[in-house]
């Protein structure tokens, strides 16, 4: 990847006030991990939360939880095919993967999840790192890489 640093909407402290646009690096993809170029990103009831306080998050992190973007790099060589892919992705960045639910294939709902934009640096940002297990691709249609 050609940029080192990118902008992005962080948390930084209490209240609206600890919102500030930064400069952090852009995230390298680990094994089992994707970069993900942001082309749009929705801005949540929970983001307004977070930024009053109200939903638990660990600063300072990036907000930003609901993405669409394109995968610009991969961590582990069986993952190559996703580069290029327009995604969305679930929100939550971990789960235990050992309770009842994490094994009926409901990690959305372990208790122990740790999702994008709250515990992990989420979407506000020129790019997010997810794990490649969270991605779903998107259909290519016309007119859907005008981003604004
Ligand atoms: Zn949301
Ligand atoms: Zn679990």
């Amino acid at each position: 990847m050609e940029k080192n640093t990118m902008q992005a909407v962080i948390k930084t402290g209490p209240g609206e006030e600890g919102i500030v646009v930064g400069e952090i690096p852009v995230p390298e993809a680990g094994p089992g991990q994707a970069v993900v170029a942001v082309r749009a990103v929705g801005i949540c009831g929970t983001d307004v939360h977070i930024a009053h306080d109200e939903y638990a998050h660990e600063r300072p992190v990036v907000m930003g939880h609901e993405v669409l973007g394109t995968v610009a790099s991969v961590g582990s060589a069986e993952d190559a095919d996703w580069v290029g892919v327009t995604v969305a992705m679930e929100t939550y960045f971990r789960a235990c993967e050992v309770c009842d639910l994490c094994r009926a294939g409901r990690r959305n709902l372990c208790v122990e999840r740790r999702s994008i934009g709250s515990f992990r640096d989420g979407g506000f940002a020129e790019y997010v790192l997810v794990p490649v297990l969270n991605l779903h691709r998107l259909p290519e249609t016309p007119g859907s890489s005008t981003a604004c």
